[in-house]
Formats: C-alpha cells, sequence, structure tokens
C-alpha cells in the first residue's frame, strides 16, 4: 500500500493502521494550517481502498487499531463509510475500534442515525480541533463554523455513542486575546464535555508576520511562555467536565502535563502554578525541544 504524502495522525494513534479514505481536507482554508494545502481534495474510490484494506489485512491479520485518514474523512458520502467500514469489519477479525480525524462542518452534516450506524461498525473516536471557542478568533481564523455549531455537532456524535478527541490551540489569541480565548474555549470544552481534551501551543515560526496582518489585522503578539502557562491556568481553572482524560504532552506546549478531570484538577493546577512561579525552572520544555 502506498500512502500519499504527507499523511498526519495524532500521536495516540501511533499503533494504528492507516488508511487513507480521503485524501487532503475538504475544508483546507482554516488560516493557521498548512496540513493539506498542497492537496486537492478527494474522496478515493472504493475499489482503492478495497485494494489497500485487503492487502493490509493479508500482511496485518490480527490489527486490532485503524485510523481512517486525511483530513476529514467524514466529508464522504455515508454510503461510502458504510461500505468501507463493513469491509475493514469483515476483514480485520480482531479489529476492536476505528478512528478518525472530523472536521466540525462535515461531523454537522451527518445525522444522528448516521452516526449511530458508523458506532455499530466500530468507528469509536473522532479527533476534532476546537481550535478556540471565542467566535470572533474562530472567523479571523476561517474555521468554518461557530462555537455552537462545534458544540452541537460534537454533542451529537456522543449521543450517537462516539468518543470525541478534542483540541485547543493556545496562543491563537495572541497577549490581548488570550483571557477572552481561555474562557471561551473552557466554556464549549465543558458544553461538549468530552473524552479527551488535549492542547497544542500555537507556533508561528516565519509566518508571525501573515498571522499578524492577515489573520489578525496588526496588533497581534504572539504569547511567551508565562503567558501561555496563564492561559493554559484560565483554561483549566473553568473546566468542568464528567470524565476527560487531559494532556498537554504535545511537543508544541511547554508544560507537558497528563491527568484526568476532574479528579486530578487541583494536582494539575498546582503543577502550572508551580511551574508559573519559575518559568526558568526543569519542568517546561525548551525552545529548541517545541515542534508541531
Ligand atoms: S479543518 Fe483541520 S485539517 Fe482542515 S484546514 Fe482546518 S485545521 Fe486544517
Amino acid at each position: 500500500m502506498d500512502y500519499d504524502m504527507p499523511l498526519f495522525r495524532p500521536p495516540s494513534e501511533a499503533r494504528s493502521l492507516i488508511f487513507q479514505v480521503t485524501l487532503g481536507c475538504s475544508w483546507n482554508r482554516c488560516l493557521f494550517c498548512a496540513m493539506y494545502k498542497t492537496k486537492n481534495f478527494l474522496v478515493r474510490p472504493f475499489d482503492e481502498v478495497e485494494r489497500d484494506v485487503i492487502e493490509m489485512s493479508r500482511r496485518y491479520p490480527e490489527t486490532r487499531k485503524i485510523f481512517l485518514a486525511d483530513g476529514d474523512p467524514l466529508a464522504a458520502p455515508t454510503d461510502y463509510l458504510l461500505k468501507v467500514l463493513d469491509l475493514m469489519n469483515e476483514r480485520f477479525p480482531s479489529l476492536q475500534r476505528i478512528s478518525s480525524y472530523a472536521g466540525p462542518t462535515n461531523l454537522k452534516a451527518k445525522t444522528i442515525e448516521e452516526l449511530r450506524m458508523f458506532r455499530e461498525r466500530k468507528l469509536d473516536v473522532l479527533y476534532l480541533g476546537i481550535e478556540t471557542g471565542n467566535d470572533e478568533l474562530l472567523k479571523r481564523i476561517r474555521k468554518g463554523a461557530t462555537a455552537q455549531q462545534i458544540i452541537d455537532a460534537s454533542r451529537k456524535a456522543i449521543e450517537a455513542g462516539l468518543r470525541m478527541s478534542t483540541f485547543i490551540i493556545l496562543g491563537l489569541g495572541g497577549v490581548d486575546g488570550s483571557h477572552a480565548h481561555a474562557k471561551d474555549s473552557a466554556r464549549v470544552a465543558n458544553a461538549i464535555d468530552p473524552q479527551f481534551l488535549a492542547t497544542l501551543t500555537l507556533m508561528l515560526g516565519e509566518y508571525e508576520r501573515i498571522y499578524e496582518e492577515k489573520i489578525m489585522g496588526g496588533g497581534f503578539k504572539l504569547i511567551d511562555k508565562s503567558q501561555s502557562l496563564q492561559e493554559l491556568r484560565w483554561f483549566i481553572e473553568d473546566l468542568e467536565l464528567t470524565d476527560c482524560k487531559f494532556g498537554s504532552e504535545h511537543a508544541s506546549n511547554y508544560l507537558p502535563i497528563t491527568g484526568t478531570l476532574p479528579k486530578d484538577k487541583e494536582e494539575i493546577l498546582g503543577h502550572i502554578d508551580k511551574a508559573l512561579k519559575n518559568t526558568s525552572s526543569g519542568m517546561l520544555r525548551p525552545e529548541w525541544a517545541r515542534g508541531l
């Protein structure tokens, strides 16, 4: 099986067998994201996917986890996806779960009945970038969905029995928008009540000027190490979740933390406060070790 590069997957899918059901991202307009800018969106013909699944089922018949790529397989028609999921279930008898990236627009377009049919075929976890719960910022970054639409789409998936793995990008609002970004993002995370929640931290490098001028309309200042910790604290302190695995281990973050919310909330906040008191302590990832 040949992959159409670039290929992305969440860190937690490192042990999954990846099948590209779609190529690229059907939206591909988020201004901070360059993941699929080199690709035109395409739902791969079923017989091509079928050929890959059959080939890999011969090579790895014991596969238990599958990840569907690229950016947003839910953009594919429901009948097509059901056929793909049926084929995977048939060819991999030990299959336990299938997961996929999901964009809010395409998730919103699926009915709860369609999502239940996916769930019955072992589609289990959807990775969805909330990015921010702040509507003004969502508009600026051209996410293509409002906070309420992200909440509604995610809640529908949870009601259908799927688990949501969501993430927020610290720093999207810069220094001036930091507080509103953190608080609105916590409000949206609370409304979704996801099973998994993670943070990334915005890294712009040479694109900082473009982000400032084209997206934020000038006056944007990227948050620094301690502002990122403060933003994380503002975010975590407002979270009221039922049972959620939280992680900030992504390489872009300064402070790697993992825990379960609400159980570990005070411990996580204590950890952030400790790091805030001394940002030159060994608790923080050095700048050179950060990456996307
Ligand atoms: S929906 Fe996701 S993959 Fe597509 S452009 Fe936006 S951030 Fe990138």
